[in-house]
């Protein structure tokens, strides 16, 4: 039935989707895509033949309306180039809109990398907190890191292999003595999580240049693993 779908695509790993996603996209009339080349690719390898429309950060609000008007009509899939849109990529702007006016909204889950990272990691999972890319900028990077300090959470990243040694860096001078896991290349052939503390990493890839995607992960301030908390006894508290 018409509405926007908002599907998540693979991670690298073909197989990473689901039954739901492959039927969404091939029923739709038109399927809204970063980049018509990535989702091209996607498409010939599902055997989908369909109508790409591109829908990136710099669309317009023409673009917008276009897509819009034929969600009113018809099922619209919206892909990112991959994983789950919307999760630094485009789209709220999109799904904001089609809410306010009342078009059915629907998102199919799929693959994540932050999700999948947190759950490699080893490092507590209780609490995460998304915080997409570091900024490029020193200055800017390390501001954030203090802001992220206090946060009794494990801290996840977006990161890319050209900054992950200034990233470590800042963690190790701004966030000192806590582990960090870089994830990398998830679900790929060269597929790799490495935790220890940041100069530690360091080290290790100044001897193994990373390449690939990267996701970059921070243990939360104490020592003690928030999941060790007895959970039971602070229940028992409350109630007293
Ligand atoms: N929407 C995507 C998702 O759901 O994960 C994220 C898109 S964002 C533009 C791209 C960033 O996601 C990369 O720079 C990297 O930090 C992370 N990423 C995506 N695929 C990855 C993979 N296979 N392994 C590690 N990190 C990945």
């Amino acid at each position: 039935s018409p509405g926007l779908y908002i599907v998540a695509t693979p991670i690298g790993n073909l197989g990473d989707i689901t039954h739901r996603a492959v039927e969404v996209l091939r029923g739709a009339g038109a399927i809204a895509c970063e980049d018509t080349r990535v989702t091209g690719k996607l498409l010939h390898h599902l055997n989908i033949k369909q109508r790409m429309i591109r829908y990136d950060d710099h669309a317009s609000e023409s673009d917008r309306e276009r897509l819009l008007a034929l969600m009113e009509t018809q099922p619209v899939a919206l892909v990112s180039d991959a994983g789950t849109p919307l999760i630094s990529d485009p789209g709220y702007r999109l799904v904001r809109m089609a809410r306010e006016r009342g078009i059915a909204v629907t998102s199919l889950p799929g693959a994540n990398a932050a999700v999948m990272a947190v759950t490699l990691s080893g490092l507590p999972n209780d609490r995460f907190l998304f915080a997409g890319f570091l900024p490029g900028k020193a200055k800017a990077r390390e501001a954030v890191l203090a802001e992220l300090a206090p946060v009794r959470a494990t801290l996840i990243f977006y990161e890319t292999a050209p900054r992950l040694e200034a990233s470590l860096q800042a963690i190790a001078a701004v966030l000192p003595g806590r582990d960090v896991a870089v994830a990398r290349e998830l679900t790929k052939k060269f597929e790799e999580c490495r935790t220890g503390l940041p100069e530690e990493l360091i080290a290790h890839f100044a001897q193994h240049p990373p390449k690939g995607e990267i996701v970059l992960l921070v243990a939360p301030p104490s020592n003690e693993p928030a999941g060790d908390i007895d959970i039971d006894a602070l229940l028992r508290a409350e109630l007293m």
